[in-house]
C-alpha cells in the first residue's frame, strides 16, 4: 500500500495520485532540497573564488605538492559547482530515483511496498545505479528474514565492478594508490561476505576446472596453483556461477586464439613483402 507523503492517506499499490488530494504517488526531487542543494554549491564556488583570490594577492602560495594547495583544483571547483548546481536545480528526477525514494519512506510504512518499489528501481535503472538500490534491497531482504536473496544482493553489489571506484578517487587524490585500496577494500568484502556465508569459487589451473575455494582463497587440493576468475556466490548458486565461468573462459579463450591468428598472419604478410621488396 502506497502511503501518501502529504495527506498520509493509504493507496492502493497501482495508484498513480492519491486518492484523496491527488498528490502524485511517485514525486521527483521536491523544489525545497533542489533550492537548498543549489544554494549549498553556489556557496561551495564562492569559497572556492575567495581561496583563489587570496592565493593571487599573496603571490608566491607554497606549494605543498598536494591539490589544495594548486590554484588549478580551486578553478575548477569555482566554474564547474555553479554548473552542478544549474544541473540539479533544474534536472527532472530520473524514475528508478523515484522508485528508490518511495521505496525508503516505506521501510517503516509498509515493507512489502517497499520491496516492491526498490524490485522496480531496480528493472528501470541503468548499470551504475543498481549497487545503491542493491545494497538498499539487500538490508530489507534481511530484515524481511529472506537471507539467502539478501545475501546474493550483497554480493552482487561487492562484485559491482565500481564497487570503490568513489573511494579509490579520494585515497589518488591523497597521493595513494587507487588500485592498491580498491583491491584492498574487495578483499575485506569477500572475507566479510564469506563469514555472512558465501562461498568463493575460481578457476583451478591444476584441476582446470572451476572449484569452490578454502578460507585462503586457494583450491583445497592445490593449495599453491594459481586461481583466477574468484567469483562470490550464495551456496544454491555454486553450479550456475561454476558454468558461468566456464562460459567465460571458453569466451576468453576464443578471443585469444582470434588475436594469435591476426599476429601470424600479420607476421607472414610483412615477411612476404619485404621478400618481395629485396627480390624486385
Ligand atoms: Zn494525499
Ligand atoms: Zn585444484
Amino acid at each position: 500500500m502506497i502511503h501518501c507523503d502529504k495527506c498520509k492517506t493509504v493507496n492502493p499499490p497501482e495508484q498513480r495520485y492519491c486518492l484523496t488530494c491527488h498528490r502524485d504517488l511517485l514525486p521527483g526531487t521536491s523544489f525545497f532540497v533542489r533550492v537548498l542543494g543549489f544554494i549549498i554549491m553556489l556557496g561551495i564556488a564562492a569559497f572556492a573564488a575567495w581561496v583563489l583570490w587570496k592565493m593571487y594577492q599573496a603571490e608566491d602560495v607554497p606549494d605543498l605538492g598536494c591539490f589544495v594547495s594548486s590554484p588549478i583544483w580551486w578553478g575548477l571547483l569555482a566554474v564547474i559547482m555553479p554548473i552542478a548546481g544549474l544541473v540539479f536545480l533544474f534536472k527532472r528526477t530520473p524514475i528508478h530515483e523515484r522508485y528508490l525514494d518511495r521505496a525508503k519512506r516505506h521501510l517503516t510504512l509498509d515493507q512489502q511496498q517497499a520491496l516492491a518499489d526498490l524490485n522496480e528501481a531496480l528493472r528501470l535503472a541503468p548499470e551504475k545505479a543498481r549497487a545503491a538500490i542493491l545494497k538498499e534491497r539487500g538490508k530489507l531482504l534481511d530484515a524481511l528474514g529472506q537471507t539467502q536473496q539478501a545475501l546474493r544482493d550483497r554480493i552482487a553489489v561487492a562484485e559491482d565492478a565500481s564497487a570503490h571506484d568513489a573511494g579509490g578517487d579520494v585515497v589518488s587524490l591523497l597521493g595513494a594508490d587507487k588500485d592498491t585500496f580498491v583491491n584492498k577494500m574487495r578483499e575485506q568484502d569477500r572475507s566479510l561476505l564469506r563469514s555472512a556465508g558465501a562461498v568463493a569459487i575460481g578457476y583451478c589451473r591444476g584441476c582446470r576446472m572451476p572449484v569452490e575455494l578454502n578460507e585462503k582463497s586457494r583450491c583445497p587440493r592445490h593449495p599453491h596453483r594459481k586461481v583466477s576468475d574468484i567469483r562470490l556466490a550464495v551456496p544454491e548458486d555454486t553450479k550456475t556461477i561454476k558454468a558461468e565461468i566456464i562460459e567465460n573462459r571458453k569466451r576468453e579463450d576464443r578471443k585469444r586464439l582470434i588475436s594469435w591468428i591476426i599476429v601470424i598472419l600479420a607476421i607472414l604478410l610483412l615477411y612476404f613483402t619485404f621478400k618481395y621488396i629485396i627480390m624486385a
